[in-house]
């Protein structure tokens, strides 16, 4: 099979899959607690993993993953990484930039971890003011829970995110440990994600947020996490990406 892993290739075998294509995935993740279940890197594990076999159907070559990302809300936990937001973004343009220079003039970022977003959004708009270069980026979580009802996989480290772990490699997830997470009060009138039923900008991720209410928060928790769903999510998580991956090449750049 031919590959598309970059990091396997040749720098000649490089220069071949990218005549007649400029399209690169990109697998950007981070390396932060996910509950004591579940490893540090599930983010950049479950990121390489989709990028892999998007990259297979579409016949595009795949970057390495970025295994780190911005995780400041999770730095107090033991072995996260959390780069400073500023020297992330510079570390994503120049990378991107410099498939640019071998041809690259569209990026799919397969990102796995939320605090990324706002970076991407700034590294997408730099690299298309510079060099007129697409790129678009997802999340399976945001994608699946518009795709479908049943997952409204927002959680971290809870049913979803657990269950996408164990198709990605069950040895190391661990159930046995796995505990309700803490629960984290703003404060009385700000427990519900907003004030007085409007919702305010708070550096807080929205697990964090929402912890603290009392209504039921399906798949929060990681009870019943099974390979099978995760495999179910993966698969249409990647079919969606295929596709986006053929609209990006028809657009003109
Ligand atoms: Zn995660």
């Amino acid at each position: 099979m031919k590959k598309v892993l970059i990091e396997e290739m040749s720098w000649s075998e490089f220069k071949e899959a990218m005549a007649g294509n400029d399209l690169i995935i990109m697998p950007v993740g981070s390396l932060e607690a996910h509950g004591r279940h579940n490893p540090l890197g599930v983010d950049l594990l479950v990121a390489a993993y989709c990028a892999k076999l998007i990259g297979e159907k579409v016949g595009a070559p795949v970057a390495p993953v970025m295994p780190f990302g911005w995780a400041a809300s999770l730095a107090g936990y033991p072995g996260t990484v959390s780069l400073d937001p500023e020297l992330y973004r510079k570390v994503l343009f120049s990378y991107a930039e410099s498939y640019i220079k071998h041809g690259a003039k569209r990026f799919l970022w397969i990102n796995g971890h939320g605090g990324n977003v706002p970076i991407l959004g700034n590294v997408a708009g730099d690299l298309y003011e510079k060099y007129g270069t697409i790129s678009s980026f997802t999340e399976w979580w945001t994608t699946l829970k518009q795709l479908k009802e049943d997952w409204p996989c927002d959680d971290h480290g809870g049913h979803f995110e657990t269950s996408v772990m164990m198709a990605v490699n069950p040895d190391i997830v661990d159930m046995a440990k796995a505990r309700v997470a803490p629960t984290s009060f703003l404060s009385e009138g700000l427990a519900a994600g907003g004030y007085r039923g409007v919702s305010v900008t708070l550096p807080i991720p929205s697990h964090k947020r929402q912890a603290g209410q009392k209504v039921a928060n399906r798949g929060r928790e990681p009870w019943g996490a099974n390979a099978e769903l995760g495999k179910a999510m993966i698969q249409t998580y990647v079919d969606y990406c295929v596709g986006l991956a053929a609209e990006l090449r028809k657009m003109k750049v």
